[in-house]
């Protein structure tokens, strides 16, 4: 009960959507080590001057109220509009202001903001392109140089000058050993992008490597095989019927001797553009082996399978095929066509289809033979 509870303040305070859930998690990571500072500051001046000013009020609440505008804008999606929906230079950006300016109250405890400003810079590691890192470290640099410079003139007495370069120099060094360590990671993170980007493509090809027929870019036989095993597991729970069909040039032989086999590769290309149109968009063309192609016809009786198979054959006889060079290359198919009965086994089915096919064969070619269904 209570869980479910703190998973709906979760949702209120963070949102549902992972990218976003992700950004807010650190900006209220950020928010927290911003109320952490907040007393933190607070003693500090109190150990200084004994009492808290007007200027020390006004910083907590510009502080906190920054960071509560931050968040707003990216739990609002307003942020989504800029590359880094996460607004982190922002964040940083902010963070370093609000500690030059704690700096500058902190008196003799202004030690503590330097870890603080390490920490801030550190969160740039998750997110930060290395330029940005450098940029910011440079502006780190920037602002406590004009800070130090300032209160060493101001106030000598709590920020001596010789102390102060001091402190610079050790902010000169560290500052930018956190940006170089930010850019390194930074520069791994593409790397790792481009490597995961890079294996999705390879996995890309290989599936279509392992399901596609090179040539004609049909369904091979392994995935032909797959997806037969899925009609049949579908039609024993639904309870339809589906056909099978399997359909082989007529003298092909002959097309290779007469025109090479660069012409006879051009020809199955064109039987598989031609008869993937011929058929409905459901109906699927696959190469089964050489110059023999299968079809499957879902969730499909047989009449309407042989007007599907015999239409496919008339456009098939047809077309006319461009070898290049002579005339264009006419061919014809002879198909065997069954029906898958309830009970039967696939190769069952396929052996019938194929013994249409040489009843197809033996007839003359050029036609189609079927199961009376
Ligand atoms: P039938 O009408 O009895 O089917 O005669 P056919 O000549 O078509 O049959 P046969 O089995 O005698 O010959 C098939 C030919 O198909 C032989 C083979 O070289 C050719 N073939 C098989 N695969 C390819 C291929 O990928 N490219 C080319 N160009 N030819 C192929
Ligand atoms: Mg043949
Ligand atoms: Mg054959």
């Amino acid at each position: 009960m209570a869980k479910s509870h703190l998973r709906r303040l979760g949702n209120i305070w963070l949102g549902t959507e992972r990218a976003q859930r992700l950004r807010l998690r650190q900006t209220s990571l950020a928010m927290a080590l911003m109320g952490l500072c907040v007393p933190m500051l607070h003693y500090a001046v109190g150990v200084a001057h004994g009492e808290h000013g007007l200027l020390l009020w006004a910083w907590t609440i510009v502080s906190l109220g920054g960071m509560a505008v931050i968040y707003a804008a990216i739990r609002s999606g307003w942020s989504r509009r800029f590359d880094d929906p996460s607004l982190t230079s922002v964040q940083i950006a902010f963070a370093i202001g609000a500690g030059a300016l704690g700096y500058a109250q902190a008196g003799p405890l202004r030690g503590a903001v330097f870890p603080v400003l390490t920490l801030i810079l550190m969160f740039g590691m998750f997110q930060l392109r290395a330029r940005n890192a450098y940029g910011l470290c440079l502006f780190a640099l920037t602002l406590f140089g004009a800070v130090m410079g300032v209160m060493a003139w101001q106030r000598p007495a709590v920020y001596p000058p010789e102390v102060e370069v001091g402190h610079f120099l050790m902010l000169a060094c560290m500052l930018p050993a956190v940006a170089t360590l930010t850019a390194r990671l930074s520069r791994i993170r593409r790397r790792l992008a481009d490597q995961r980007e890079e294996l999705a493509r390879a996995l890309a090809q290989l599936q279509a490597i392992a399901t596609r027929d090179e040539l004609t870019c049909l369904p091979n036989r392994r995935q032909m095989q797959a997806l037969m095993d899925q009609e049949l597991l579908r039609s024993l729970r639904h309870h339809h019927d589906f056909c099978i069909a399997i359909a082989d040039l007529d003298h092909f032989k002959h097309v290779n001797d007469e025109h090479g086999h660069a012409a006879g590769d051009t020809v199955l290309r064109a039987f598989a553009q031609t008869g993937q149109a011929a058929m409905r968009a459901t109906d699927v063309l696959a190469r089964w082996g050489g110059e023999e192609f299968l079809v499957l016809l879902p969730d499909t009786a047989m009449p309407p399978a042989l007007g599907g198979m015999e239409r496919l054959r008339q456009q098939i006889a047809a077309m006319r095929v461009d070898v290049g060079g002579g005339a264009p290359v006419a061919i014809t198919v002879s198909i065997g066509l069954t029906g898958h009965r309830r009970g039967d086994t696939l190769a069952q089915t396929l052996e019938r289809a194929d013994q249409l096919l040489y009843r197809a064969k033996a007839e003359g070619r050029n036609r189609t033979c079927a199961d009376p269904g």
